[in-house]
């Protein structure tokens, strides 16, 4: 039987960082994965593949809508979807592949199978063949998988997942997107690019719930020009497929009506749940929480002393840079060290165009804990930057504690925000004043102007483009 310092079950972001980290540590580091290719749902039917889709129906819709406006006249335009799908399950080969890559590079062994304990060291994996690995600590990576509405039957053609959309065989005519996400607006955009009418139904009274409420109305906006269409405030009651029709029921919440949406696809996209499936939890008396989640302390250890668990897993937000953040984390912990996550510096993205990002507080939840604190917004349309492309759609927002001056959040709805809401993150973490920023100079002409702007804004109300 092999042994090891580290086994790492499940391969996603989480799982294969902590991998590498162990090994560079010096661990001898096993990782084991149910699926024949590496990289989680991130890699295989999440992160990559949907930004995959969302690059090519955006390049479309520039072509059919846009170019014209730039002087660039192509004639009549069409898309192959099949190819389109094709470039995306090329993009995730590529990227699986390079997992494989690192696993070797780092001397890491890979098992293929689905991993479940024995006993707290030691893990049976059922894949082609039946092995036993012994392992001094285990770190349980095991991710997550789309949640549903009691209610609902996912018969996975026409009443489908995130999963399912990332390889559809034809444009909905009217897709109905249940839950107004991060993943029901991506996947939403996509098709609406692509030509299908898109009605997305959310039980809240707004879109990205989690996120700033200014950032939920500007993108709102911004997606309606694009002619998607809302129904918030909705909580759906029924979904029925009869042949290729599709009837979603809901109860509208503010005028307590009942209405119907039909259509031939319906993505449900009302968020994930933890996976344990087939781990075997119970032979080592580890539990989850009511959510089906793994309770880790905060060294991230379950409550057997050797087992860690880490990303969708277990609480705290479902994004592959937090599962990332936290595989490192605990291999450091094994090594001996000390590391640290500010949990309240993990970014969130949403990649529709415009982009939505964001980073520490909200105002919500600033006035909620009773911070007082000043804002100060800028407008991307008043950037030369985004006339010039023609991306003039949102803001940046910075939020400072009203005495010391100190950035609390930064929340940005813009081209290109997801790369830029890294210079919020940067700020944060060096603890950096609104003034800080205002002070830095920024490249011209770039949209990274709109966060000095927003940061002068926050400083004195002195922003000086507007
Ligand atoms: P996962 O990536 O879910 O990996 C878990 C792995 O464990 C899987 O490969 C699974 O097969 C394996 N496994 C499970 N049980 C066993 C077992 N018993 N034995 C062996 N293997 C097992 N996040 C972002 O940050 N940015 C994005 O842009 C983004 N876009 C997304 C788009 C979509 C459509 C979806 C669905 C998700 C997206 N996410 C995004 C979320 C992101 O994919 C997850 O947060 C991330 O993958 C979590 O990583 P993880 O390592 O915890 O688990």
């Amino acid at each position: 039987m092999s042994s090891y310092d580290v086994a790492v079950i499940g391969s996603g972001p989480g799982g294969y960082v902590a991998a590498i980290r162990c090994a560079q540590l010096g661990m001898k580091t096993a990782i084991i994965e149910k699926y024949n290719t590496l990289g989680g749902t991130c890699l295989n039917v999440g992160c990559i593949p949907s930004k995959a889709l969302l690059d090519s129906s955006h390049h479309y819709e520039d072509a059919i809508k846009h170019f014209d406006e730039h002087g660039i006249e192509v004639g009549d335009v069409k898309f192959n979807l099949e190819k389109m799908i094709a470039r995306k399950q090329g993009v995730v080969d590529m990227t699986t592949k390079g997992i494989e890559f690192l696993m070797g590079k780092n001397k890491i062994d890979v098992y293929q199978g689905v991993g479940s304990f024995i006993d707290a060291t030691h893990i049976q994996i059922d894949g082609e063949k039946k092995e036993t690995i012994e392992a001094k600590n285990t770190i349980v990576a095991t991710g997550s998988k789309p949640s549903t509405l009691p209610f609902i039957t996912l018969d996975k053609e026409r009443i489908i997942t995130s999963t399912e959309a990332l390889k559809l065989k034809e444009v909905p005519k009217h897709m109905i997107v249940i839950g107004g996400g991060v993943i029901g607006l991506e996947l939403g955009q996509v098709y609406k690019r692509l030509g299908a009418e898109v009605t997305v139904v959310e039980y809240m009274d707004r879109l990205i719930a989690g996120m700033d409420s200014a950032q939920s109305k500007e993108i709102q906006k911004a997606l309606k020009k694009q002619k998607m269409k809302f129904a918030l405030s909705h909580a759906v009651t029924a979904v029925e497929r009869n042949g290729d029709e599709i009837t979603v029921k809901a109860t509208n919440n503010k005028k307590n009506a009942e209405v119907e949406f039909k259509g031939d696809y319906v993505l449900v996209a009302v968020g994930r749940h933890a996976y344990t499936e087939g781990l075997n939890l119970e032979a080592v008396g580890i539990p989850t929480d009511k959510r089906g989640k793994i309770e880790v302390n905060e060294h991230l250890q379950t409550n057997v002393s050797n087992i860690y668990a880490i990303g969708d897993v277990i609480k705290g937000a479902m994004l592959a840079h937090k599962a990332e953040e936290e595989g490192v984390f605990v291999a450091e912990t094994l090594a001996g060290q000390k590391p640290h996550i500010n949990y309240n510096l993990i970014p969130g993205v949403v990649y529709t165009w415009p982009e939505v990002a964001s980073v520490g507080k909200t105002e919500e939840q600033l006035k909620e804990a009773g911070v007082v604190y000043k804002s100060g917004q800028f407008p991307m349309r008043a950037l030369g930057r985004s006339r010039a492309s023609g991306d003039i759609d949102g803001f940046v927002k910075i939020l400072a504690d009203k005495t010391t001056d100190e950035v609390l959040g930064v929340h940005m709805v813009g081209a290109r925000v997801a790369d830029l809401i890294s210079e919020g993150v940067t700020a944060m973490e060096f603890r950096a004043s609104a003034e800080d920023i205002a002070r830095m100079s920024h490249a011209h002409p770039t949209y990274a102007e709109a966060v000095k702007e927003a940061a002068l804004a926050a400083t004195e109300d002195r922003p000086l483009h507007i």
